[in-house]
């Protein structure tokens, strides 16, 4: 049998309390004492995965390498562990279905009854031991979507009890995150929601070996005894985690309140080394002490919703602490942006970026908000529709195509500078088809993105349907204007940039998807730097 452990992390009483959060800063905690960890997310909805919801019902989309379109928590994962996740890291019900129904289309089940148990059940627990079986891990985090009590999440519940069952109490570990109420008319933290939680969790046969309290106020002696008490655990396995400043905080509280210590005892597994949090506290240490304060805008269509962007969030955050630097986000709808506006809207701005996007609603407020960037020296970064609306700006106000447009918004346009790629021109089905995954792209010498990359070869993760239509390059692409990434196999381009500019640099790809907490990604970095400057000059 494997030695691969089992952390399980369920959640009660409501949504986002931030299961990802902790799971991260759990493995944060325990890849610092060596061990060799990786986290995976069940998520009970049918959408066979995330790539066709829009933002406003699951936030971002997440990306990884080997192109699998996932939640935005394996994001957190890969930015707190600095390490890969993959498509097996990622499963939700539609995809368990999916792969059940066609193992009955091929006969596999010889005639039996499909059944949710044990077919579905069977399905989901392969799957939770993926990963573990690889025997590349140590631990094993999986982080079950929605909250308990849901119809949706039962099979999964019901899996979780059968891998305690079928590896033994030693090898495996629950760990409920609940909340924890303040009732601001009587002063009062409430207990009784997470000892129903925990409670409708036992109906399913599984106990909780430790409770992570969301909470805005300390918990008192008193309380973590009651809760102790009441919901069957050990006094020390009832953890407090109070709202932080930033999510990179969590770590260090759940090392306060000794969640990996209680978490390495029950799973009878001693620390292979001391915690080694040094470049996370350096980190830590730069974020909150920063040196100066910057603007940036981030132009969307998504912008009211603060997850649909996460990743390029959090890149801005790592980004602004290498350069010493606090970043205030100026969400900017592109649908009211107008040129009556503009001015007002952008002036005070450091740096703008102009967020990855699909459709048409709101491109034009973008394409204005690029050209007061490109003619004003606003350092610029426009990534994956950002970068294509570059292109559209610079052929319309430059070049002079008027109406040069995508195929995307106008099918029949007069001049479609960005165009569907060969390649997609047959696909009809929505889910899992765009160009995905990460592609190699190389890098002009001397040119923006090769001075921050400091390589001449670089992969990133892609998201896209469109492209930059070679067909225009003659006529575009100028002095001015200038190719600096191309990939190597189909000559698809990757990278654009303004010259006659402090730092305008427009990417087919999304580099917010690789920067991690430990390794800022180079164009988030010199992008700030670029507006850092503008800023201290001004
Ligand atoms: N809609 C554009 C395309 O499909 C851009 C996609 C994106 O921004 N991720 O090419």
């Amino acid at each position: 049998m494997s030695s691969t452990k089992y952390i399980f992390v369920t959640g009660g009483v409501t949504s986002s309390l931030g299961k990802g959060i902790i799971a991260a800063s759990l493995a944060k905690l325990l890849q610092s004492q060596n061990f060799k960890v990786t986290i995976q997310k069940f998520d009970p909805y049918i959408n066979v995965d995330p790539g066709t919801l829009n933002p406003y019902e699951h936030g971002e989309c997440y990306v990884t390498d080997d192109g699998a379109e996932t939640d935005l928590d394996l994001g957190h994962y890969e930015r707190f562990l600095n390490v890969n996740t993959s498509q097996a890291n990622n499963v939700t019900t539609g995809l368990i279905y999916q792969s059940v129904i066609e193992k009955e289309r091929k006969g596999e089940f010889l005639g039996k009854t499909v059944q949710v148990i044990p077919h579905i059940t069977n399905e989901i627990k392969d799957r939770m031991r993926l990963l573990g079986n690889s025997g590349d891990y140590d631990i094993i985090i999986t982080e079950i979507g929605g909250t308990v009590g849901d119809i949706e999440s039962l099979p999964y519940i019901e899996s979780v009890r059968q891998m305690i069952w079928d590896l033994g109490k030693e090898n495996t570990l629950v760990i409920h995150l609940t909340l924890i109420p303040f009732l601001s008319a009587s002063g009062e933290l409430k207990t009784k929601p997470t000892q129903h939680s925990v409670k409708t969790l036992m109906e399913s046969g599984i106990s909780a070996d430790i409770i992570v309290c969301r909470t805005e106020h300390e918990l008192s002696e008193d309380l973590r005894e009651k809760l102790a008490l009441f919901c069957n655990v050990k006094r020390e396995a009832v953890i407090q985690s109070i709202d932080v400043d930033t999510i990179y905080d969590v770590p260090l509280k759940m090392l306060e309140e000794g969640l990996d210590t209680v978490v390495l005892q029950r799973l009878r597994l001693k620390p292979k080394q001391n915690h080694d949090l040094k470049p996370w506290n350096a980190f830590l240490e730069r974020v909150r002490n920063p040196k100066n304060f910057i603007k940036i805008g981030l132009v969307g269509k998504y912008v009211e919703l603060q997850d649909s962007y996460k990743s390029i969030l959090e890149s801005l955050i790592h980004a602004g602490a290498e350069n010493e630097t606090e970043i205030y986000v100026e969400s900017l709808h592109s649908e009211y942006l107008e040129s009556k506006n503009l001015n007002e809207k952008l002036e005070n701005l450091d740096g703008l970026i102009v967020a990855p996007g699909f459709g048409e609603r709101g491109i034009e407020g973008k394409i204005m908000a690029i050209s007061y960037a490109r003619i004003n020296n606003v350092p610029f970064l426009g990534i994956c529709l950002g970068m294509q609306m570059a292109v559209i700006e610079y052929a319309r106000n430059k070049v002079g195509l008027m109406n040069a447009n995508s195929t995307e918004m106008v099918s029949d346009c007069k001049y479609p500078v960005i165009d569907l790629m060969e390649s997609q021109k047959s696909i009809k089905n929505k889910g899992g088809t765009m160009r995905l995954g990460s592609w190699d792209c190389n890098l002009i010498p001397n040119t923006k993105s090769a001075i921050a990359y400091q390589k001449s070869r670089i992969n990133e993760r892609h998201r896209h349907r469109y492209e930059f239509n070679n067909k225009f390059s003659d006529q575009i692409f100028d002095q001015d204007f200038i190719i600096s990434g191309i990939n190597p196999e189909t000559g698809l381009v990757e990278i654009i940039e303004y010259n006659n500019h402090p730092w305008f640099v427009g990417v087919q790809f999304h580099p917010e998807y690789k920067s991690t907490v430990l390794d800022p990604h180079p164009l988030f970095k010199a992008f700030i730097k670029a507006s850092l400057e503008k800023n201290l000059k001004a």
